[in-house]
């Protein structure tokens, strides 16, 4: 099975015809060794919406093979930056082309709204695939001094080589440009391994990889299980680099098997359980915006979630109120309904991981001040759910839930803030609130995180690197620093002059 399936969007009566092989040198094709698919839904409604071929290790050892190929000869060195840069340009504009589509897909399967996805995911990826454009003719070495008379050394920065890309499900389309725009930018070729929950956005990339008019072989996707073909591109002896993004237990498994097959070079972005701050002098009605942003913004499913918020005890309770509010007026539903701003959680999976933990904040002793409750009927809609008097060691504190989940606990001084944010494994997002310049600072420089947001929360942007520390990961992605991960920098000694007496 590989043939494509037409697919019907009920709520807006558009039909897609969707590819449902493994994109290998430009082609759609069947697993060469394996009948397996990949089931995908529809978290809104649990229906399915088609099944698209399980690539199998096999199926890696091909697309690392066409990769190579294409790095060695069309690709690589072998093709100049602005060449580089038109073409991922022209990727950009059929993306802009497709954006109605794209949504619609992104929705489908991931089940967030069709709204944010048009305007937030799809628009930043645009965003993203043109920042790096602009810089393929831009990458560029030094030349170093070593000697005036007779020597001198320089520096190329060469793309790394044959790359896995390992995503995940919360946001497929906007990792999916985060990794092959830098990528593509540094000559750099791609197996892309999407998430086995979302994989139908990245088959139709693939489409437009041709129309865009890369080689074949540059960009290749294979669908499959994380165990079978992430696993498999991660041990690859010919893949140069692996970029992952997902969960901690997963990167760790990432790096082990990078560290004993060929010492590829890897960069890992991981999970996190991310520390919010409210001061006395907030402005509270901002606060309480970016707070409920922070947790709510696509249904807690992301990796910076503002998971853990802290508010200063002489306004907690005002806090608590304001904040309640907020997440009340948040429309949850099916995200083809334009009025809603939190669609469902991606799976069953997911959807019972998230109540396990609401029951176990309830059973450890929590103030549930929102939430608790599950709706009838189908979807796995989670609603917005704020636990209140939370303790250090209680499981929703310390773990990341990947859900519209908040804890909120109170502290009094600052010093007693920064120790209560910086107490969790995870170091990859964190923010705060106030309205003095010189806490700011402080508080900003005392947190243990890749990103610190001072009074909002949440946003990115594709010129800003973005990562982590302690177990949230190794690496930047965005901004000039992601090209370092694509890039292997060659010293090259030059002698014009220098004889060499031997003896020496
Ligand atoms: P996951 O680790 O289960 O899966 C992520 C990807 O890894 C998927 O494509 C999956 O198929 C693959 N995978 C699974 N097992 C594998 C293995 N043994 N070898 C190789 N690949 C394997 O994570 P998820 O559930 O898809 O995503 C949620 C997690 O991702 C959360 O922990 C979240 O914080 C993290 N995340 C981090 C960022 C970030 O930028 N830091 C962004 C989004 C999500």
């Amino acid at each position: 099975m590989a043939q494509p399936v037409e697919i019907s969007i009920t709520a807006t009566g558009r039909k897609v015809t969707l590819p449902t092989g493994l994109f290998i040198n430009n082609e759609f094709v069947p697993s060469v060794d394996s009948s397996d698919v990949i089931q995908c839904l529809n978290p809104a409604t649990e229906e399915v919406i088609c099944s698209v071929v399980a690539g199998s290790a096999a199926d890696i050892d091909r697309a690392v093979a066409a990769a190579r190929a294409a790095y060695n000869t069309t690709w690589g060195k072998n093709v100049g930056p602005v060449e580089r840069a038109r073409l991922i340009n022209r990727l950009a504009d059929l993306m802009e082309r497709d954006r109605d589509v794209l949504a619609e897909l992104e929705s489908l399967n991931n089940g967030k709204p069709v709204r944010v996805a048009r305007d937030f995911d799809i628009g930043d990826s645009i965003g993203c695939l043109r920042y790096y454009a602009g810089w393929a003719d831009k990458i560029t070495g030094q030349t170093i001094e070593v000697d005036n008379k007779t020597k001198l050394a320089f520096t190329r920065h060469d793309p790394i080589g044959v790359c896995g890309q390992i995503i995940p499900w919360n946001y497929p389309i906007n990792m999916w440009a985060w990794k092959v725009a830098p990528a593509l930018a540094c000559g750099c070729t791609i197996v892309m391994k999407p998430s086995e929950l979302t994989p139908l956005t990245a088959l139709k990339l693939s489409e437009l990889i041709v129309e865009a008019g890369f080689p074949a072989g540059v960009v290749n996707t294979v669908a499959s299980l994380g165990s079978v073909g992430g696993a498999a591109l991660a041990a690859h002896p010919d893949v140069d680099k692996v970029a992952f993004t997902g969960s901690t237990v997963t990167g760790r498994k990432i790096m082990e098997a990078a560290a004993k097959s060929n010492l590829k070079k890897v960069s890992l972005e991981l999970g996190g359980k991310s520390p919010h701050l409210v001061f006395e002098s907030a402005d509270l009605e901002q606060a309480a915006n970016w707070a409920a942003l922070g947790i709510l913004y696509n249904t807690g499913q992301d990796c910076t979630a503002g998971s853990r918020l802290f508010v200063q005890d002489t306004i907690y309770d005002k806090f608590i109120s304001i904040l309640v509010g907020k997440a009340k007026e948040m429309v949850v539903g099916n995200g083809f309904d334009e009025k809603v701003s939190g669609g469902p959680v991606v799976s069953k999976v997911q959807y019972d991981k998230v109540w396990s933990y609401i029951e176990s904040g309830k059973q450890e002793g929590a103030t549930l001040a929102l939430g608790g409750q599950k709706r009838p009927g189908k979807g796995f809609f989670v609603d917005p759910t704020i636990f209140t008097d939370v303790r250090p060691d209680m499981k929703i504190v310390r773990d990341e839930i990947f859900g519209p989940v908040l804890s909120v606990a109170k502290f009094s001084t600052e010093e007693e803030a920064v120790k209560l944010a910086n107490d969790t494994s995870y170091g990859l997002g964190a923010g705060l609130h106030s309205k003095d310049a010189d806490q700011c600072m402080r508080v900003s420089s005392a947190l243990e995180a890749g990103t610190v947001w001072v009074n909002q929360y949440n946003l990115l942007y594709n010129n800003v690197p973005f990562g982590g520390k302690k177990q949230s990961g190794i690496g930047r992605e965005l901004g000039s620093y992601a090209l370092d991960e694509y890039t292997s920098v060659k010293a090259v000694h030059w002698n014009f002059g220098e004889k060499l007496d031997w003896p020496f």
